[in-house]
């Protein structure tokens, strides 16, 4: 069974700047966010099952989700909201497992912002925190979204708190430092990973 990485940590904290550094490493990448939109492209099952609950004023000519129409509803309807992660959830769980089965690399890293949240890590040998402290989370995905620090600081109180999460890692990368100090620890810990796969 091949070894699977469970990669995790707050927004902004540089989850997909490591896998990027992983994935150059020629290790295969499974990406929550990434599969969580692979789910409803037009024509796939959850999907359909979106347009059977909902109606069709959710889908475009085009048949692609009108995400922004969905997301105002789920906003304010708990119900809708509840009906759709019974759609979303097993649907991301049956696509995730599809393509870690299907990584070829020596291990496979599983990267989700609710890795641990969502329980996911039962699906993983180890899990990686990619750690920054709060502040820089702020600063960081201020400056890559246009959205402000009040809505960033809304995300991180829905997420995990930083110090249940590190108490959750088996192996940390510190990200308060450059980018190629992270390229550093990447490549510290790919050694190691590729020992683990071996052993
Ligand atoms: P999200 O959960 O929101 O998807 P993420 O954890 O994937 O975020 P990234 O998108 O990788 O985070 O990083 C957030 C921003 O910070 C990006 O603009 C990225 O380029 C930048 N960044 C990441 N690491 C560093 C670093 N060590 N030094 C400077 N900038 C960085």
């Amino acid at each position: 069974k091949r070894l699977i990485i469970g990669l995790t940590g707050g927004i902004g904290s540089g989850k997909t700047a490591a896998t990027d550094l992983f994935a150059a490493q020629g290790i295969d990448i499974v990406d929550a966010d990434i599969v969580a939109r692979q789910v409803v492209t037009p024509g796939a099952p959850a999907l359909e099952s979106i347009k059977a609950e909902f109606g069709d004023e959710y889908i475009d000519a085009e048949g692609h989700l009108n995400r922004a129409k969905l997301r105002a509803l789920v906003f304010s309807d708990e119900s809708a909201k509840q009906k759709l992660n019974a759609i979303m959830q097993p649907a991301i769980r049956t696509e995730l497992l599809d393509q870690l089965n299907q990584a070829k690399s020596p291990y496979v890293i599983l990267s989700a912002p609710l890795l641990l949240e969502n329980g996911l890590e039962s699906y993983c040998q180890r899990v990686l925190v990619v750690d920054v402290p709060e502040a820089l989370q702020v600063q960081r995905a201020t400056n890559r979204d246009s959205v402000n620090e009040e809505q960033i600081k809304s995300i991180i109180s829905s997420q995990i708190d930083r110090p249940t999460r590190l108490t959750k890692a088996d192996d940390v990368i510190d990200n308060s430092g450059s980018l190629s100090e992270l390229k550093i620890q990447v490549n510290q810990l790919h050694k190691k990973y590729l020992t683990l796969a071996d052993g």
